[in-house]
């Protein structure tokens, strides 16, 4: 027997950044008073997402394939590459559409000042 499920839903979905109690909680009812189907789909993807998706072999963008999108492009230039921090990076340039080379994810910040590599938590 489940004691309150209701909670544990609002609980998770404050996980995500910028989601505080009061939104997850709209998020929750939403999902389940009036968009069951949508929410379905939103559990099965992530789940798949979860199961498939891990880091491409070159350029450590996330991936469900071996290697990205990018980078099993052949009618892309392989002389240039771009260093990146992360994916969210190569989203935003890809969605310029004028950037025709590879990438490189860093997965974290390079700090000349500290001369080490810091990782952030979210992109
Ligand atoms: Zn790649």
């Amino acid at each position: 027997m489940h004691q309150d499920l209701l909670n544990d839903l609002i609980n998770a979905l404050t996980i995500l950044p910028g989601v505080g109690k009061k939104s997850a909680q709209r998020m929750a009812l939403y999902l389940l008073d009036r968009n069951k189907d949508g929410a379905s789909v939103l559990a099965n993807t992530m789940l798949e997402a979860l199961k498939n998706i891990s880091r491409c072999s070159r350029c450590r963008m996330l991936t469900s394939n071996i290697l990205c999108k990018v980078c099993s492009d052949t009618s892309r230039d392989n002389t240039s590459i771009c260093v990146v921090e992360s994916p969210s990076d190569i989203l935003a340039i890809e969605s310029t559409g004028g950037y025709r080379g590879k990438y490189f994810v860093l997965l974290g910040r390079l700090s000349p000042i500290e001369g080490s590599k810091s990782r952030r938590s979210w992109y």
